[in-house]
């Protein structure tokens, strides 16, 4: 019914030649229904573990989920084909919101979609037919994101699929059917059960999805944003609205109007416009008289609040550097009247590395203000940003200047103060000395000796 690839194909083959049932379910299953192209493949079976690798010897288990993993060779890196296979579960007993207490095996494939989180996770796919207990297809035609079974149970077991459910509406484009959604904002708080970094899994994913907006907006409608970014969740109650400003918007719809305009996709970038503002609700003052709002300071609050964000969400190294930068700097102004200079020292703050994607902060940032969005000033600014990158290395760009030169061999302006710079820029140039000021001026105080 479905053309899987030739790898796929001979999963098939192999558990079925062994007597063994095999399903595709979960991801590939709803793909290939809205014929998308699958990047993972998983598989149920009643084959248990040792079976399963038994017919696979290069596979190997996780005995925490009963999964075991085949690594598929595939010609492109790009492709390369995830396999998972996971014996018939069923639930068991969870004390703690988090894990069943041990594995329990199922022995039949309605016993095991029984237990999957969402009507559209539980179709199953023999390679002839289809085989849908929860009409999970209707939903998928729906748009409709919906429990497999009563929602507040679903839901007390595993305290993870409450954000799941938000990852599976942001990328699908999909709805929270009602009782499911007011099941997750009842208990929203379990949310506190689940480790960091399954729920930064989640939250990036969400980021990263086609509609970041409508995500973040169902975490806070459903009191989650208060239990995973309360930092955020108190910036819809901080007005901004004041005499001499350009903002309609409070500070959180703000952040979520700019994630809206966020063009590019990666995830960390996403998430430092949507909290480059942070430090507005700790900095609030208001003016009794003049009415006047300010958020003095707003940005260096805001880089602490963004540090003490990225631990908690369990962040990379590179990850943590890269959000932190982008909060810390992205008050930058973009005007034609900036010297090379001050672009310069900009570059060297926020790394070359980063610059597109504060670019694209900015442009949300002013975007998301209900501002014009100004183009012809960025396009300069942009254009500036690769010239001044291009220039080549002068005399002015040395970390010591003449005024040094004159006050350490105490001597007047002239010639000689040049000519010793020049001697000295082309020790850099030549890589026989550093760029580095200290160093540049004990090269000065040499030239003293002599
Ligand atoms: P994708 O791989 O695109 O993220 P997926 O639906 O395949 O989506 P996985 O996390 O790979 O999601 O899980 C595979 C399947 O396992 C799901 O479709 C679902 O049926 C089941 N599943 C995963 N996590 C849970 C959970 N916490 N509770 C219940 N079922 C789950
Ligand atoms: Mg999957």
């Amino acid at each position: 019914m479905f053309k899987l690839p030739e790898q796929i194909n001979n999963i098939f083959k192999v558990f079925k030649k062994n007597g063994f049932e095999i399903y595709l379910v979960g991801g590939s299953v709803r793909d290939l229904i809205l014929k998308k192209n699958p990047t993972n493949w998983d598989f149920t079976t009643n084959a248990n573990p040792q079976q399963i690798q038994h017919l696979f010897p290069q596979s190997f288990y996780h005995n925490d989920y009963g999964t075991v993993s085949i690594p598929l060779e595939s010609k492109s890196q790009e492709n390369s084909i995830i396999v998972e296979i996971t014996s018939f579960r069923k639930e068991s007993n969870y004390s703690d919101f988090r894990h069943p207490e041990k594995i329990s095996w199922a022995k039949t494939l309605k016993e095991d979609l029984a237990r999957r989180d969402f009507t559209i996770n539980a179709i199953a796919y023999d390679k002839k037919t289809i085989i849908d207990y929860y009409n999970g297809q209707k939903d998928l035609n729906d748009k409709i994101i919906r429990t497999v079974g009563d929602p507040d149970k679903r839901f007390r077991e595993d305290a993870l699929r409450l954000i799941r459910a938000i990852r599976f509406a942001s990328q699908l484009g999909f709805f929270i059917e009602e009782n499911t959604r007011k099941s997750i904002e009842k208990n929203a708080s379990l949310i506190s059960k689940i480790s960091w970094e399954r729920i930064r899994d989640e939250f990036l994913k969400i980021l990263a999805s086609n509609h970041p907006v409508e995500g973040i907006l169902f975490l806070r409608n459903t009191r989650l944003l208060k239990y995973i970014l309360p930092e955020l969740d108190i910036c819809f109650s901080i007005p901004q609205k004041s005499p001499k400003r350009h903002h309609i918007y409070d500070v959180g719809t703000h952040l979520v109007m700019a994630l809206k305009h966020c063009s590019l996709p990666d995830p960390i970038t996403r998430f430092a416009t949507l909290i480059h503002d942070i430090g507005k609700a700790p900095t609030f003052k208001k003016d009794e008289k003049t009415g006047l709002i300010t958020f003095y300071n707003h940005e260096v609050v805001g880089t602490k609040i963004a540090q003490k964000i990225a631990e908690r969400f369990r962040l990379s190294n590179k990850q943590k550097e890269k959000l932190i930068r982008l909060v810390q700097y992205h008050q930058f102004t973009v005007s034609e009247i900036q010297t090379d200079k001050t672009i310069k020292r900009f570059i060297r703050n926020i790394g070359k590395e980063y610059l597109d994607d504060i670019m694209a902060l900015r442009f949300a940032d002013r975007l998301g203000s209900g501002a014009k969005p100004d183009s012809w000033r960025f396009k300069l600014f942009r254009k500036r940003l690769i010239e001044v990158q291009q220039e080549p290395f002068k005399i002015t760009d040395l970390k010591v200047n003449g005024y040094d030169v004159m006050r350490i061999l105490n001597i007047k302006p002239g010639p000689k103060v040049g000519q010793i710079l020049k001697e000295i820029f082309d020790k850099v140039t030549e890589k026989k000395l550093p760029n580095e000021r200290k160093i540049l001026l004990k090269e000065i105080k040499k030239t003293l000796k002599i």
